[in-house]
C-alpha cells in the first residue's frame, strides 16, 4: 500500500499534556529523513502551540486539544486546535512581544516562536468558537 502517513491525538487541557503532545509528534516524525535541530525545532514549536491552547484557549473550562500531523511532498504539517475563547484579533496577537495575560509573566513570544522555527504558520480563530493553528515545516 502506498499512502502518506499521518496521526491524529486528542488530550484534555492539563499542563502536563504539553510534554506529551511534544514527545508524541517528535516520535511520530522520527520516521522521517529529519535531523536532530529540524526536530527540536518542530518540538518547540508544538510546545507553543499547546501550551497557548491550555493558557489561552481553555483558561478556567476544561475542554479538549487536538494535535494532528501528517506527512507531505516536502516535509510536515501539524495541527493544533481547541474549541476554546478564540483570538479576537489574530493580527496584534501574532504581533512580537503582544500578550493578553502579562500578569502570568507570559513574554507574547510564543507566536514568534512557531513562525521563526516553521516554515509556514497559519491561524484561524473565531471568538467563542476556538482556534486551529496550522504550522508547516520543510524536512527535505
Ligand atoms: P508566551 O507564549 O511568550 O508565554 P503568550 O502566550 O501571551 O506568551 P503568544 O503565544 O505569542 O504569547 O500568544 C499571543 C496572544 O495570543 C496570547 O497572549 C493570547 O491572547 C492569544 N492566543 C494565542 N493562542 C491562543 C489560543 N489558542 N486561544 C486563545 N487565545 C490565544
Ligand atoms: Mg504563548
Amino acid at each position: 500500500m502506498d499512502y502518506r502517513n499521518d496521526m491524529k491525538i486528542q488530550f484534555p487541557n492539563r499542563s502536563s499534556n504539553e510534554g506529551f503532545a511534544r514527545v508524541a509528534v517528535a516520535a511520530f516524525v522520527a520516521q522521517l529523513d529529519v535531523t536532530v535541530e529540524q526536530l527540536s525545532d518542530i518540538k518547540t514549536a508544538v510546545s507553543e502551540a499547546v501550551t497557548n491552547a491550555i493558557v489561552h484557549g481553555y483558561e478556567h473550562m476544561k475542554g479538549y486539544i487536538t494535535v494532528e500531523c501528517a506527512i507531505t511532498d516536502d516535509g510536515v504539517e501539524i495541527t493544533v486546535s481547541d474549541s476554546g475563547h478564540g483570538i479576537g484579533d489574530i493580527e496584534k496577537a501574532r504581533q512580537p512581544l503582544y500578550t493578553s495575560r502579562p500578569e502570568l509573566e507570559r513574554s507574547g513570544m510564543g507566536f514568534t516562536v512557531m513562525e521563526t522555527f516553521m516554515d509556514e504558520v497559519t491561524v484561524t480563530s473565531a471568538l467563542g468558537v476556538g482556534t486551529t493553528v496550522v504550522m508547516k515545516k520543510k524536512l527535505s
